[in-house]
């Protein structure tokens, strides 16, 4: 669309020179003056068009790593990672049985050790790296 505005000014452009419209004294030099300032409208409009589309393909990158973070925050949240400190077996535990208001006990599945009660008074290994309060 913006191609046929440069093209239909490019068009009438050529016609003022074909009819020798600029030579025909003030109203010609009015007409040619108006086209100029169509034709860098146009041009114009254009770098604004090439400028939206990259903020809108930056907006959609924005749009697909934020859904890409809310999910892997959405796993995070779901699971606790911890480890048997009997034999070092990773186990995810739900979030909900760590919060849970009956007491609840992890049995390690590997060695049948209590990895964790949700009594407050358990101390448990995570997993997680950024974690160096406990190991
Ligand atoms: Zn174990």
């Amino acid at each position: 669309m913006l191609r046929d505005m440069s093209e239909k000014v490019s068009y009438l452009q050529g016609l003022t020179e074909g009819l020798n419209i600029t030579e025909g004294g003030p109203q010609g030099k009015i007409i040619s003056g108006m086209l100029n300032v169509m034709n860098e409208m146009a041009n114009e409009l254009s770098l604004m068009q090439q400028d939206f589309s990259e903020i809108k393909e930056y907006i959609e990158n924005i749009d697909d790593d934020l859904f890409e973070l809310e999910e892997s925050i959405l796993e995070e949240e779901e699971f606790t990672q911890i480890k048997c400190l009997n034999c070092g077996e990773k186990l995810l535990i739900e979030n909900d049985i760590l919060d849970d208001e009956d007491r609840i006990e992890v049995i390690c599945p590997s060695c049948n050790e209590v990895v964790y009660v949700n009594d407050g008074s358990f101390d448990y290994v995570t997993d997680d790296p950024d974690d160096q309060s406990v190991n």
